[in-house]
């Protein structure tokens, strides 16, 4: 009883009427063991992002990004969503949910059976030649790296459990990189979005358009600090559409919202799902989510 309950209600109450629109961040993959870090735990990061001018200007933090990233990836790509995804295609199913935006590129929306799912920044499971386009899955350049760095592992010993992983200079150095095995030379790109890279015109213009169509924006686990996720509670307040925020602290959004929740989103979304999509006919609900979860890894 109280304030949680009272707190649930308005949320519910907003929700019931359908026309919801998701906008979910990192906060909502923190329950799969993926760190948010700008979340309550942000300290914990240890490497700055990299960015996209970084990435393709300067061949050795290039290696050096790649290297971490072999292991990171294997470490997280176990990852499963969470009650909170869960909870969302519950809400989804029920009819209650037009569209989820995520600015995740971990895939677990989709893995726990959302459909339509917009990614914003992209996946980190797929991978981009940035000279001939071609893509690829990161399964298959994972099996690349493993041939080209036999002694690799091995050689590496302390490993994050987050992923965020510390490599000494020399052991960077041995690292060999591979390039596009299509066209023989392109430089190869995980398919997400860095820092200083824009996310696609066209990716945007239909984030704005399922926004200006929604009765609710539900923003789930994102403190809104990069502009690129921001700019659709800007929108939806200009547009006089209520945003509800659902996230652990405080976030730069909150002066725009009809409704704060600060709650753990693993306990809070499946509260509200029970409260509101109880009645929906529904399958049952996260059975046989098993597709590729992943994590960025070092971004
Ligand atoms: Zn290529």
């Amino acid at each position: 009883m109280g304030r949680v309950t009272e707190t649930i209600d308005a949320l519910a109450g907003l929700v019931a009427g359908g026309g919801v629109v998701v906008l979910s961040g990192a906060g909502l993959s923190t329950e799969s063991g993926i760190p948010d870090y700008r979340g309550p735990s942000g300290a914990a990061r240890r490497h700055s992002p990299m960015t996209y001018q970084t990435f393709t200007g300067d061949p050795l933090a290039r290696r050096r990004y790649w290297a971490r990233s072999h292991l990171g990836w294997r470490m997280i790509a176990r990852a499963a969503p969470n009650d909170g995804h869960r909870a969302v295609t519950r809400l989804q199913d029920a009819g209650l949910v037009d569209g989820i935006i995520t600015q995740n590129v971990d895939g677990l929306h989709t893995a726990a059976g959302s459909g339509g799912v917009v990614e914003l920044h992209g996946r980190l499971d797929e991978v981009v030649c940035l000279d001939c386009g071609n893509r690829t899955s990161r399964e298959e350049l994972d099996r690349r790296l493993r041939e080209a760095n036999p002694d690799f592992d091995a050689a590496v010993g302390a490993v994050n459990p987050d992923g965020d992983v510390d490599l000494a200079d020399e052991q960077v150095a041995g690292f060999r990189t591979v390039d596009c095995a299509f066209c023989g030379t392109g430089m190869l790109k995980p398919d997400v979005v860095f820092f200083g890279e824009t996310v696609p015109a066209d990716r945007v213009s239909r984030c704005f358009a399922m926004v200006g169509a929604a009765r609710v924006l539900l923003v789930l686990g994102s403190s809104l600090t990069v502009m690129s996720g921001r700019r659709f509670v800007l929108r939806a307040a200009k547009l006089g559409i209520p945003v509800v925020i659902a996230n652990q602290g405080p976030t730069r959004g909150d002066g725009y919202a009809a409704l704060t929740v600060d709650a753990p989103l693993g306990r809070l979304l499946p509260a509200l799902a029970d409260r509101v999509a109880a009645a929906a006919p529904t399958g049952p609900v996260g059975a046989g989510a098993v597709p590729a979860a992943v994590t960025p890894a070092a971004l």
